[in-house]
């Protein structure tokens, strides 16, 4: 098998029209452009570009999607409705809304999804069988969705800084964060799935418990400095700032990837920058959310690789995010192309899978449509600011096709799917 593309846009040389791709087994061995299509290769028509890595995803919150605009409200009671959706889940009814959920991403071009995993125990913190079935779940439900995770397994132990956990909280929580580590080294990588470790934030892993949780050899994710109270009550607490807290516990570095990151002062921009840490945006949760636009030139100009999550699904669509990401650049600054298409481009795909510790180049691409009434006429090279998630026409994973036409392969009708699992769930 070789694909053939009408045009792709594969490294930093732009679109190319005619683009043969020769691989072996699931690896791309060789990329050659201006040729004429060999019968026997696959055609991808439209823009093919390297499969977009959702670097931050909490796969259960798809099921408030278009439930929590009713009464208004803050970041904090959409907080409350969405440990009342918590509480109602269970392997079973994990693995089925997962499967839904990655389905979607897969629809929308991602190939790759680093779950930001806190739901481990049953309520009430009671541990399952095997205390890892609602991860295993997960591990199946991206494989049968056909995409790529890393399970970033995330420490949770207290509900505020020296706060204890709410009722609601506690099967977030190992009890301890050796009770965490051994946990997670139960888990084991495959072909689907790659383990990485997560600190939820500062309020939820108590100082003396970052280093342990730092010291994991993988990826490392934390949610950090989300919103203002996280930054006033760690200053009210320690005299520093959440990234300075980080900082100090061993927990920066080129293995870090900080999430969100939308209220950082001067100094901590230079802490991240200097420590190559990543920041992943998640800009349509941010807006959903109120939480505000976070500095992400001035953090990708410090030395910060820039990734996208779209976090609790209120959109899943990554030209969505990365048009996002500009338009809040442009809204905060009064300035055009604060992000070239190119950078967008890096965000969504190579960024995004060093992030997620996928760093070597796989046969993972996607076919945008270019002749759709949102793309026609536009520039190839512009299309990402153009383009939404209805416009994927075909997605291959390490050599599989699973879209095709727009249609995952596999999972049918991934919009049905959903409206069951998540019919099912509310009653
Ligand atoms: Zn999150």
């Amino acid at each position: 098998m070789r694909y053939w593309c009408e045009r792709a846009w594969l490294d930093s040389s732009g679109p190319q029209p005619g683009v043969l791709i020769e691989i072996a087994g699931d690896r791309i061995v060789g990329v050659s452009s201006d040729e004429p299509r060999p019968l026997d290769a696959y055609r991808l028509a439209g823009l093919v570009v390297p499969g977009f890595a959702n670097v931050h995803s909490h796969a259960f919150h798809r099921a408030l999607r278009g439930r929590t605009h009713g009464d208004g409200g803050t970041f904090w009671t959409w907080r409350t409705r969405m440990y009342e959706l918590a509480g109602k889940l269970d392997p079973t009814g994990y693995l089925e809304l997962a499967r839904a959920v990655y389905g979607e991403m897969a629809l929308a071009g991602f190939t790759c999804v680093g779950e930001f995993h806190y739901l481990h125990h049953g309520p009430g913190g009671v541990r399952y069988s095997d205390p890892n079935a609602m991860a295993e779940a997960l591990r199946q439900a991206a494989a049968d969705a056909g995409i790529r995770l890393t399970l970033l397994d995330t420490c949770y132990l207290a509900g505020g800084i020296d706060t204890p956990l709410s009722p609601e909280q506690q099967r977030f929580s190992d009890g301890s964060a050796e009770s965490w580590s051994e946990r997670v080294a139960a888990l084991r990588s495959d072909g689907t799935m790659r383990v990485g470790a997560a600190i939820h934030s500062v309020r939820a892993v108590p100082r003396a418990d970052l280093s342990t949780v730092a010291a994991f050899d993988g990826p490392l994710h934390a949610h950090l400095s989300e919103q203002p109270a996280e930054n006033e009550a760690c200053l009210a607490a320690f005299g520093c700032t959440p990234t300075e807290l980080l900082a100090k516990a061993g927990a920066l570095s080129d293995r870090t990837t900080a999430v969100h990151a939308t209220h950082l002062s001067t100094r901590d921009i230079e802490l991240l920058g200097s420590a190559r840490v990543g920041a992943c945006l998640c800009p349509t949760t941010e807006a959903d959310l109120a939480d505000g636009i976070g500095p992400a030139r001035e953090l990708a100009d410090a030395g910060c690789p820039i990734s996208l999550g779209s976090d609790q699904h209120a959109v899943v669509d990554p030209f969505a995010e990365a048009r996002a990401l500009e338009h809040g650049e442009r809204l905060r600054t009064g300035r055009r192309g604060r992000f070239t298409p190119a950078e967008l481009g890096v965000a969504l795909a190579s960024a995004g899978h060093a992030s997620l510790g996928w760093p070597e180049p796989h046969l993972d691409l996607v076919a945008v449509r270019l002749d759709s009434e949102r793309t026609a006429g536009c520039a190839p090279d512009q299309v990402l600011l153009a383009a939404t998630a209805s416009d994927i026409h075909t997605v291959v994973v390490g050599g599989k096709v699973i879209v095709k036409d727009g249609r995952h392969e596999r999972l049918g009708d991934v919009g049905r799917l959903l409206d069951d699992v998540i019919g099912r769930l509310w009653g």
